[in-house]
C-alpha cells in the first residue's frame, strides 16, 4: 500500500504564503472556512489536526523506508503542506474570525500542532529500584501539573513513578511478572498526567473524581497480561527469545483460578471502608467486630478470632469511603478493553482515541460523558438516583455469568 502514500507533488512553498489565495475567502457554509471541508464548523479544527498528524506520521514512516531522493522530497513537501495548511488556517482564524467558538477551537488546534512539532509531552522521572531507607511503596506522583499558560503555550507536566522492585540492577533488569503489572498500572497513571491538556492544574491528569482515578491504571494492567504485548519486550535473559506463549497462558490460568475470590475480597474491603465511614450505630461497636461481621456475611471465609489486620489497611485512611472506586475502575477498564483494545491492543487508532477522548481531559470533563464518548452507553447505568458501572464486561471476562 506504500504507493498510496505518495500524492501528487506539491509546489515549493512556505507556511506563510500557503493560504494567500484563500485568506480572504468568506465563510461559505457549503465549502467550509477558507475552502476546507472540515471547517464547516469550529469543531472541524479538531478533525483537521488529527488528520494532519496522522498523515504526517504516515509520511515519516514512509520516508524512513525510502531510498529515492525525489520521493523523499515529495513526501517532505506533503508533510509541510499538510501541517502548514492547518497551522495557517488556525492562525488566521484565531486573529480574524468574529465567532468566539472558532477562535477557541483554532487556538486549541495551534496548541496541539505546536506540541506535535516540538515533540515533548512532559517529563517522567523513574525511581524504580528498592534501596535501604526508601519509602516502601509503588506510586505515581504529579510533581507539576500541566496547564494552559497562554493561547498557544502549555506548561508541560512533570511526573515521577516511585517503585520498589528488587533483584535488579541497571545493567540487567529482571522484573517479576507482578512487578511488570505494577509498572503498567503506575504507567497508566503517568500517561493520564502526561497526556492531559487542561486549562487548570487542579484538573490535570489524575486530578479527577475518585470514582474515575484508577481507570487508566487498571486499563493498562491488561497490557501486562497480553501475549501480543509481552513478546515485544519480555525476552529470555540469555537467548533473547521472546517469552513463550504457553508460559503467558499458564500465568493467566493461575490468575483466573482465584479471580472470583480476589473480587470477593475487594468487595469485602470496600464494604469495610463504607461501614467504618458511614455507619452510625446506635450502640458503640468496636472495629474488630464490624470487620468480623462483614466477613461472615459477605465472604466465603471465616473470621479468624484474635486478628485485626484492618488496623494496618492504610487505604481506609487514604481512600476514606472511596475504596469502592477500585471496583468501579475494574468495571470501566474491562469495558474499555473489550470494546476498544482487545482485538488489537497496539492499534494506533484506538490509542489515539484513548488520548483524545479520555486521557487528555484529565478531571476537566464529567467522567460519564468521557466514558460514553469513548465506548458508548454500555459503560454506566443509573440506579437509585446515582450512577454505577455496568458489570457486563467484567462479568464476562471473569466468566461470572451462567451462560444457560
Ligand atoms: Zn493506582
Amino acid at each position: 500500500m506504500l504507493h498510496a502514500l505518495v500524492r501528487t507533488p506539491a509546489e515549493p512553498f512556505s507556511c506563510a504564503r500557503r493560504l494567500l489565495h484563500s485568506a480572504a475567502a468568506p465563510l461559505f457554509k457549503e465549502t467550509g472556512l477558507y475552502g476546507f471541508d472540515h471547517l464547516k464548523s469550529a469543531k472541524g479544527f479538531q478533525r483537521m489536526v488529527d488528520d494532519a498528524i496522522e498523515r504526517s506520521n504516515e509520511l515519516v514512516n514512509y520516508i524512513a523506508g525510502m531510498p529515492s531522493a525525489p520521493e523523499i522530497i515529495r513526501s517532505m513537501d506533503e508533510i509541510s503542506d499538510t501541517v502548514c495548511t492547518t497551522i495557517d488556517s488556525a492562525e488566521l482564524c484565531r486573529h480574524t474570525h468574529p465567532d468566539r467558538e472558532f477562535v477557541e477551537e483554532a487556538s486549541r488546534a495551534s496548541l496541539r500542532l505546536n506540541e506535535y512539532l516540538h515533540g515533548d509531552l512532559g517529563y517522567l522521572y523513574l525511581d524504580l529500584k528498592s534501596r535501604k531507607g526508601k519509602h516502601p511503596i509503588c506510586a505515581h506522583f504529579a510533581i507539576k501539573g500541566g496547564r494552559r499558560i497562554s493561547e498557544t503555550d502549555y506548561q508541560l507536566p512533570i511526573v515521577a513513578l516511585v517503585c520498589n522492585f528488587s533483584g535488579s540492577n541497571f545493567a540487567s533488569v529482571h522484573l517479576h511478572h507482578s512487578d511488570v503489572e505494577t509498572l503498567f498500572h503506575e504507567f497508566g497513571h503517568a500517561l493520564h498526567s502526561l497526556l492531559s491538556r487542561t486549562d487548570y492544574q487542579h484538573f490535570s491528569g489524575t486530578r479527577v473524581v475518585l470514582d474515575f482515578a484508577e481507570t487508566p491504571s487498571n486499563l493498562f494492567e491488561y497490557y501486562a497480561w497480553d501475549y501480543r504485548v509481552l513478546r515485544k519486550f519480555a525476552k529470555h535473559n540469555l537467548t533473547g527469545d521472546p517469552i513463550p506463549e504457553k508460559l503467558v497462558q499458564s500465568l493467566i490460568g493461575a490468575k483466573n483460578m482465584f479471580a472470583a475470590t480476589e473480587l470477593q475480597r475487594q468487595v469485602f474491603y470496600a464494604l469495610i471502608d463504607q461501614a467504618l465511614h458511614t455507619m452510625q450505630p446506635s450502640s458503640v461497636k468496636d472495629t474488630v467486630s464490624i470487620v468480623a461481621d462483614l466477613k461472615r456475611e459477605h465472604t466465603s471465609w471465616k473470621y479468624v478470632e484474635g486478628t485485626h489486620w484492618h488496623t494496618r489497611f492504610s487505604h481506609l485512611v487514604t481512600y476514606g469511603a472511596g475504596y469502592y472506586s477500585y471496583l468501579y475502575a475494574k468495571c470501566f477498564a474491562a469495558t474499555i478493553w473489550q470494546k476498544m483494545l482487545q482485538q488489537d491492543p497496539l492499534s494506533p487508532a484506538a490509542g489515539s482515541a484513548l488520548r483524545s477522548k479520555f486521557l487528555q481531559h484529565g478531571g476537566a470533563k464529567d467522567p460519564t460523558v468521557i466514558l460514553n464518548d469513548l465506548v458508548g452507553n454500555c459503560v454506566v447505568r443509573k440506579q437509585n438516583g446515582g450512577i454505577i458501572p455496568d458489570i457486563t464486561s467484567l462479568g464476562e471476562e471473569m466468566q461470572l455469568f451462567n451462560s444457560s
